[in-house]
């Protein structure tokens, strides 16, 4: 490497002192030593052309103000790989709620059959609760009234939690809050002065999910409309509450995720309906992109994975304010992450050899189709798919 390169190389960004990793750091993070031929190739051959570098972190990025670490495939199979069995191999999505003025159930079937294209192998069911729980929750709320009374409940921080990889979620917090005038009620329902929904407490979700969750999960993401708080005590015993667009318990797998926050309308409630037919069909594309984003992430994050600092990938960190400029696949070290646990589904990683090396290029072949239904929302993308399919094609 000629120096003027080592020293882009060696240019550190942001808070934590981020520094882009080296080509030979990237293609140790693959682990693929002892895979077979095959299997190498089509997880990584000519990565550099078909794989763009992790961005370089500007203002507002979340790499200038997280410190992340990466996750290798090694580190991944070694310590917090949570294994896919034949028996629990199902992905529950839950939807508590649907904002059919926006996203028609026929749209959203699409972001089922994506579901099934990126994590192949798996089978994804979608259960539909409808608004029922709001209510329900309500009511179990009024009895916990007299125990709140007495506290003060103004208080909307955002949490920039740098450990993102623990239960809490602190990155999933949301941080650019300050247009929020929220007033939580003895109901622990928030209204938001901008948005008449309500925001709804994130455990109580979370828990009900646990609860609930089938036999043969291999995790429940919940999906709800508004927008969703998690509360605890400061130091001094005071009720603080944060806002959130996700939380979740990897160790339970269970996750439950507000779809508000991506919602370009989410704080102009009402002038919805002032909208042409066309416009709210632009509308719903741009959210449908933008949950589809999020959920795959959220999902892989199930798997153990965590935040991925090699190359540009759909597991890259990411603030909200990112969301509509990412991509939506794994680099080709996440992708081995995943593929292999799905595909070992029951085996003993360790000593699991590759047997069908196939799934990664059938993967390929699902993603493109999958993404095909999205009325023109993935044009670059789908475009990719076929480079990196025809590609292949030709080393099969
Ligand atoms: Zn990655």
């Amino acid at each position: 490497m000629k120096k003027s390169e080592r020293d882009e190389y060696d240019k550190t960004y942001g808070l934590y002192k981020f520094k882009r990793p080296l080509p030979s750091e990237i293609e140790s993070a693959m682990g693929l030593v002892g895979e077979s031929i095959l299997f190498k190739k089509l997880i990584s051959a000519d990565y550099e052309r078909f794989y763009d570098p992790i961005k370089i972190p500007e203002e507002g990025d979340w790499l200038m103000t997280h410190k992340e670490f990466g996750q290798t495939y090694n580190e991944y199979i070694q310590n917090d790989c949570y294994q896919v069995d034949p028996n629990h191999n199902v992905i529950y999505i839950h939807r508590f709620s649907s904002n059919d003025d926006l996203i028609k159930d026929e749209l959203f079937q699409n972001v089922i059959i994506l579901l099934e294209a990126f994590f192949t192998g798996m089978k994804v069911y979608l259960y539909d609760e409808g608004t029922n729980y709001l209510n329900n929750n309500n009511e179990n709320d009024n009895e916990n009234e007299n125990n709140n009374n007495e506290n003060n409940n103004n208080n909307n921080e955002n949490n920039n939690n740098e450990n993102n990889n623990n239960e809490n979620n602190g990155e999933n917090n949301i941080e650019n809050n300050n247009n929020m005038e929220n007033n939580v009620d003895n109901n622990n329902i928030i209204k938001n002065a901008q948005n008449e929904k309500m925001a709804i407490n994130a455990d109580q979700l979370l828990e009900k999910l646990k609860l609930e969750m089938p036999e043969d999960a291999y995790c429940v993401f919940g999906i709800i409309d508004n927008d969703l708080y998690t509360e605890s005590l400061s130091y001094n015993g005071k009720r603080l509450i944060k806002s959130t667009y996700c939380k979740r318990s990897i160790q339970d797998r269970v996750a439950i995720f507000s779809l508000a926050r991506f919602d370009p309308f989410f704080n102009f409630n009402g002038k919805i309906n002032n909208l042409s037919k066309e416009q709210k069909y632009k509308i719903s594309l741009i959210l449908l992109k933008r949950i589809c984003n999020a959920i795959t992430r959220e999902i892989c994050y199930m798997f153990g994975m965590k935040n991925c600092i090699f190359l540009s990938c759909c597991m890259n960190g990411t603030n909200v304010t990112e969301f509509d400029n990412k991509q939506i696949e794994l680099c080709p070290i996440c992708l081995r992450k995943l593929v292999t646990n799905i595909k070992a589904n029951g085996e003993d990683i360790k000593t699991y050899r590759v047997k069908k090396p196939l799934i990664v290029f059938n993967r390929f072949v699902k993603m493109r189709d999958a993404l095909d239904n999205f009325a023109g929302i993935y044009e670059n993308e789908i475009k990719w798919f076929d480079a990196r399919i025809d590609f292949l094609k030709g080393l099969i």
